[in-house]
């Protein structure tokens, strides 16, 4: 494959293969990659500006019975540092949040078996009658899936009671890597690649704006990761027309520390910089129909989050006020308001301050 056609594919902003997305992984020089990666980040999102928000991390509970080989956070009903969220938490840890002047939660945990929909939809109720400006992030399409299977009723219905109740926004949270022969390894009782595309479809055509991400860096392949953007690529193209879609795509490190996967299967974290900065820009190059790019800086830190907007991201995230899950198995790159600004300018760019949709606040 001719390196040069794939590259003029690309900045053409034609969508590329699995195969000639899996060929540019492995062949194309790094400061190819990069060079593309910029220059479609310019033609998606022109300007010098770099996103970043104030959010709040607050998860529901931490009782999980899907215990992914890759999550030291979940716990079983019975552990003694079990725990579900009471809504005196919410209102110290929201409160919180606003006196640092943000207004979403992101809203997360694990599956709880004695955690049905009611619960859910009366949490939101509830937080919203409290809050009225709050924004709920919350959920992802694993617990829509096990909600639906609970509840006996289609995604669409759950989503709808959700999005009735309060939800603002879907987090493309589990998805890590879309293919099946991956997801039985790590993830064995979470929802499969089909699952978790066929909640995303129902939530676009309910129009709640939605994110995708991967967590790459365990056992995929790159033919793997290449697929999960082409599944992601393709669902998007499909989407009702004025519906938001996927907003953003959001790729993050698998982090090993203390995790199943490194203590009994000895995998460990496969991330570099070199990598990461590769799979942005080869993201930004498949996913030509999604708009915003956003790096991890929870997980990568500042150098490589700076490199990163000069290979494809536009975003770095939020400041996460609090994060639980991915710290738990190693990461620990935290930034408040001042600092995020400081490194997206020392990076070369405008910080602007965004809301879930993208949009400048
Ligand atoms: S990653 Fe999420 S779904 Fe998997 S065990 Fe942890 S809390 Fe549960």
């Amino acid at each position: 494959m001719q390196l040069k056609t794939l590259y003029k594919k690309a900045l053409d902003l034609v969508p590329l293969t699995a195969e000639e997305g899996t060929a540019l992984y492995h062949e194309a020089p790094l400061e190819d990659l990069i060079f593309i990666g910029d220059r479609l980040r310019q033609i998606h999102v022109p300007g010098n500006n770099a996103g970043w928000m104030i959010d709040r991390n607050v998860n529901i509970t931490n009782i999980c019975f899907s215990q992914c080989k890759f999550c030291n956070f979940c716990r079983k009903k019975d552990s003694p540092d079990a725990y579900v969220t009471s809504i005196e938490e919410y209102i110290k840890k929201i409160n919180e949040l606003m006196s640092l002047g943000g207004d979403q939660i992101l809203l997360q945990g694990g599956m709880n078996p004695d955690l049905g929909i009611e619960f859910y939809t009366t949490l939101f109720r509830n937080l919203k009658e409290l809050y009225p400006a709050l924004k709920l992030h919350a959920l992802g399409p694993p617990e829509v899936v096990y909600l639906s299977k609970k509840e006996n009723l289609p995604y669409s219905e759950v989503l709808r009671r959700l999005a009735d109740a309060g939800l603002d926004s879907l987090p493309g949270a589990g998805a890590e890597i879309l293919s099946d022969r991956v997801r039985q390894i790590v993830s064995p009782a979470k929802a499969t690649s089909r699952e978790w595309l066929d909640v995303m479809r129902e939530a676009h055509r309910l129009n709640l704006p939605t994110s995708a991400t991967m967590m790459y860096g365990h056992i995929e392949t790159v033919a793997e990761r290449i697929r999960h953007l082409v599944s992601i690529r393709e669902l998007q193209e499909g989407k009702p027309e004025s519906s938001y879609g996927f907003i953003t795509f959001i790729p993050w490190p698998f982090q090993d520390e203390g995790t199943l996967l490194a203590k009994r299967h000895g995998i460990k974290s496969s991330y570099n910089a070199p990598d990461y900065l590769r799979l942005v820009a080869i993201s930004r190059i498949m996913l030509n129909n999604i708009t915003n790019l956003q790096s991890s800086l929870l997980t990568i830190g500042k150098e490589v989050a700076m490199l990163s907007l000069h290979a494809g991201a536009n975003d770095l995230g939020s400041i996460m006020i609090e994060e639980n899950v991915v710290s738990a198995a190693g990461s620990n790159n935290r930034f408040n308001a001042d600092e995020i600004q400081d490194i997206i300018r020392e990076a070369g760019f405008n910080p602007v301050r965004r809301n879930q949709k993208y949009e400048q606040v």
